[in-house]
């Protein structure tokens, strides 16, 4: 079914002791974030709970496993919905936030409130885009000892032409950028408690998750699974939505781009040279408009000068930028104190 874990660079391989103080039966918790999901929910809450079922059956998770949706501050009745639903079967639980504040909040929203209940979390969407199968193979890979287990699609024939030209670009300029995240995953994810932990360490605004998750290191693995088109609904990322995620994403994780404007100063600086060799040969050659020279030569000079100080400038506010985000600076994944 091509939901083998893929080898990647730097993944770990686990040992016995890996697995050793996991429970067999670990308590998971799906969380799913929902934001004007009342076409999509009835068709989903059904199914993933039929998912917790079968894992339960299985043997690989606890009774006590459960579902989180998390009301993104929707418009529609998706709340009420909610409510309606976790008076049919508590398993399925739901917070709702007081206005819309996007997914990566929501689904942060739900991953804190899950963290003292459950052993693994794992975010996917309301609109079942992502594999419940995959959901089994996350689980089964965490009883092996990975802490974060990705979710990487196979394909992305499901999307439209734009989606897929932006969503190549935007990874394209993240690498460029040295941002490191995980090829074709989006949110749909595995985190256990560990990783659920150090996340709780990190107390910025601008959240990215799939940026730090790949951050914080532990050992992880990936699921490829095929993902399919939204069953009800529409996407609820307008193409607003979806830059503000792509500039948050990379200005939350990299100070990079005022270290381009610094070298831009630079070339222009080497490139002045050129040109006033020129503008000053046109001058004394005497086929030049008076105040021709002058001019181009304070506009070229001071032009890379601007862009070297702005550059220089962008060196503190790029220093100023890592401090004030008081992220950990070390993350412990097991320790032996006792
Ligand atoms: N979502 C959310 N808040 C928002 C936008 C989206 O919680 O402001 C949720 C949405 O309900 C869904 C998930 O995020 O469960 C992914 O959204 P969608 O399926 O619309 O995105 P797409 O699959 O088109 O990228
Ligand atoms: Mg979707």
């Amino acid at each position: 079914h091509g939901l083998a874990p893929q080898p990647m660079q730097n993944e770990h391989p686990i040992t016995a002791e890996a697995t050793a103080g996991r429970r067999e039966r670990p308590v998971v918790a799906l969380v799913v974030p929902c934001y004007n999901e009342e076409e999509m929910l009835p068709v989903s809450a059904p199914q993933l709970l039929a998912l917790l079922d079968g894992m339960v059956a299985e043997g690989i998770a606890s009774a006590d496993s459960f579902i989180l949706c998390v009301d993104d501050g929707s418009r529609d009745g998706t709340w009420e919905l909610i409510g309606r639903l976790h008076s049919e079967d508590h398993r399925l639980k739901g917070i709702t936030l007081a206005h819309n504040r996007g997914q990566q909040s929501a689904m942060l929203a739900g991953l804190m409130t899950v963290r003292p209940m459950a052993d693994a979390a794992i975010t996917i969407d309301a609109d079942l885009q992502d594999s419940p199968q995959a959901v089994v193979e996350m689980v089964r890979l965490y009883r092996l000892g990975y802490d974060i287990v990705y979710g990487v699609r196979a394909s992305r024939s499901s999307d439209s032409f734009y989606k897929r030209a932006s969503a190549r670009a935007f990874y394209k300029l993240q690498n460029a950028l040295g941002l490191e995240t995980i090829y074709d995953h989006s949110e749909f994810r595995l985190m256990g408690r560990r990783a659920l932990d150090i996340l709780e360490e990190y107390p910025e605004r601008n959240l990215f998750i799939r940026g730090i998750m790949t951050s914080i290191g532990l050992k992880w693995t990936t699921v490829t699974y095929d993902r399919c088109a939204r069953a009800a609904g529409e996407t609820k990322y307008s193409f607003g939505k979806l830059l503000s995620l792509s500039v948050d994403g990379i200005t939350s994780f990299t100070a990079k781009p005022m270290r381009l404007i610094f070298g831009l100063g630079l070339v222009l600086l080497l490139l002045d040279i050129v040109i006033s060799a020129w503008v000053l040969i046109s001058h004394f050659g005497g086929n030049a408009m008076s105040g021709w020279a002058s001019l181009m030569l304070s506009i070229w000079f001071l032009g890379s000068i601007i862009l070297i100080a702005l550059g220089i400038i962008g060196e503190y506010v790029g220093k100023i930028f890592t401090e004030v985000k008081r992220r950990p600076r070390y993350n412990i994944a097991e320790s032996l104190m006792d």
